[in-house]
């Protein structure tokens, strides 16, 4: 193990550590608790140190303090918004037995413990304050691929960019999500939701099994043979629940081309194209799969609908698509790519890995009526105009995803309509409010949210329907003491 940080920092570190209440009080992640003086140090915040100490001896990773040098670096996420964020540590992980030990250390001592992956977390859970966070970047594995079995084992390390990228080699692929720094753990462990789904499902419903750091300190696999509940709850339960997945092995399927059509609808025509465009998909072949992007505040008007198609079968898909909604758009072209260049489309370029500060929550809508349709596009023109723009972002959840029953997975939303993300970059004032007034907006369509979109202080009712009860029981099972932390 290479050490980072000298034992002089390693101690002042431990200092900002001990402030923060995780070793010596309340688990609970608290907003803000100033430094000690060093010489207001206490006994126990003594042996509180030699702890840190003896955690960062004991595995191959290192320990991250307030302190050291890259301790900014080492916590902050892709919502900037969470860069003022003050967790007791940091602890780089490098093999499952550091998670063990980590995980045993924090249960030992009272810390929460959040799990990071790719860092993507709406509401900042893998930088919260006052808990332990383990992270896996370090971790080793990458991606493994079996021929035999089309099965892709990922270490929870990896990102979304890398998985397509590497099993695009193979000429296979899983269902994934659309940013290429997004981690496979926090997207599988909540669902996952992209331009595979109507053919290929969820990410979790590739999932085959999952490698886990119990809180107890145990590493299992769950699978549907093997802790079969745990294995239910991970596959939509959402991330930082259960434990700490360590890896998982996905069922690939052939990576082809795919032709991508994008149509342009006016001004005036979007409640009609998102009401036409869901009753269309909803009964087209399940190879093809579509979303509706609606911006406020870009002076344009208007909605674009982005299929995904066979290749060469854009053209035709389009037109039948501009027919059933009955509008002719202003413009409509199609392109057929390879699966990378499919993928690197849906990522939106480099620009898309940079962090920046957001503020994003969801709606589920039950059934896409024309009045629903209307009041997403209701909900969307509440934006303050002059405060920058804001997307809203509507997926079906047809084809694949609802050939799963609502209870097969801890994902709930089978038999719904479709998953609306509200989105802006705007100041957070703002971003809030309309938030507030697009939930309400759409209140009377809205049956939930997607944990993937999580939002504070949201009860995790909103996100789980009928399997609430279920995966509280599993919580309690694997996790009684609630050492995970999730923010839920
Ligand atoms: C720009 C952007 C684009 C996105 N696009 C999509 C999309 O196309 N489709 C979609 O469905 N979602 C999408 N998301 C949402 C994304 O799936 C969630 O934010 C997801 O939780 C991020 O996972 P992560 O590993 O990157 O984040 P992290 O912040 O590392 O983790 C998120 C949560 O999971 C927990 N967790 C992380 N790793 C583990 C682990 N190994 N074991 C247990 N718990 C863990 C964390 O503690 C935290 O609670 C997008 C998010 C962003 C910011």
């Amino acid at each position: 193990m290479t050490r980072e940080i000298s034992r002089q920092a390693f101690v002042r570190g431990a200092l900002g550590a001990v402030a923060a209440g995780a070793l010596l009080g309340s688990c609970r992640p608290t907003p803000e608790v100033a430094p000690p003086a060093a010489d207001s140090l206490t006994s126990s915040m003594v042996s509180g140190l030699r702890d840190w100490a003896a955690l960062d001896d004991a595995i191959e990773g290192r320990v991250v303090l307030p302190s050291s040098a890259d301790y900014t670096a080492a916590k902050n996420l892709f919502n900037s918004r969470f860069d003022d964020s003050t967790p007791a540590a940091v602890v780089v992980v490098q093999s499952i037995d550091d998670v063990q030990r980590v995980v045993e250390f924090a249960a030992r001592n009272g810390i929460k413990v959040a799990a990071r992956s790719g860092g993507h977390s709406y509401i900042g859970a893998s930088a919260a304050n006052s808990a332990m966070i383990i992270d896996l970047r370090q971790l080793p594995g990458g991606i493994s691929y079996d021929e035999d079995r089309g099965l892709a084992t990922i270490s929870a390390a990896t990102q979304l960019d890398s998985v397509q990228t590497s099993l695009a080699a193979h000429d296979r692929s899983i269902p994934s999500g659309s940013c290429p720094t997004v981690g496979i753990a926090g997207l599988a462990l909540g669902g996952g939701l992209g331009c595979d789904a109507r053919r290929s499902g969820l990410t979790c419903d590739a999932l085959v099994s999952a490698s886990v750091v119990l809180p107890s300190g145990e590493a299992i696999t769950a699978s549907a043979d093997d802790h079969a509940d745990l294995f239910w709850a991970l596959r939509g339960g959402g991330g930082g629940n259960f434990g700490v997945v360590t890896s998982f092995t996905f069922r690939t399927f052939p990576a082809t081309d795919r032709d991508i059509a994008t149509l342009v609808f006016p001004e005036g025509a979007t409640e009609q194209a998102i009401a036409g465009w869901h009753e269309w998909l909803h009964n087209a072949d399940h190879a093809i799969w579509g979303m509706v992007n609606i911006t406020a505040g870009s002076g344009s008007g208007g909605c674009t609908i982005v299929l995904a198609t066979p290749a060469r079968d854009g053209p035709g898909r389009a037109s039948d698509l501009s027919a059933a909604i009955g509008v002719h758009p202003v413009s409509n072209t199609s392109r057929t790519l390879n699966r990378i260049d499919f993928v690197h489309y849906f990522e939106g370029g480099a620009q898309a890995t940079q962090p920046r500060a957001f503020v994003a929550g969801s709606d589920i809508i039950g059934e896409m009526t024309a009045t629903a349709a209307e009041s997403i596009v209701a909900a969307t023109s509440t934006w303050p105009q002059p405060a920058g723009s804001a997307t809203t972002v509507i997926e079906s959840l047809s084809g694949s995803v609802s050939d799963v029953d609502s209870g097969d997975t801890a994902f709930p939303w089978r038999r719904q309509a479709a998953s609306v993300q509200w989105y802006t970059e705007a100041a957070v004032e703002s971003a809030n409010e309309w938030l507030a007034s697009a939930h309400a907006a759409v209140q009377a369509y809205s049956v939930g949210g997607y944990v993937n979109y999580l939002e504070p202080d949201t009860p995790a009712s909103r996100y789980f329907g009928d399997n609430l009860a279920r995966l509280a029981a599993v919580r309690q099972k694997y996790d009684p003491d609630g050492l995970m932390y999730s923010g839920m």
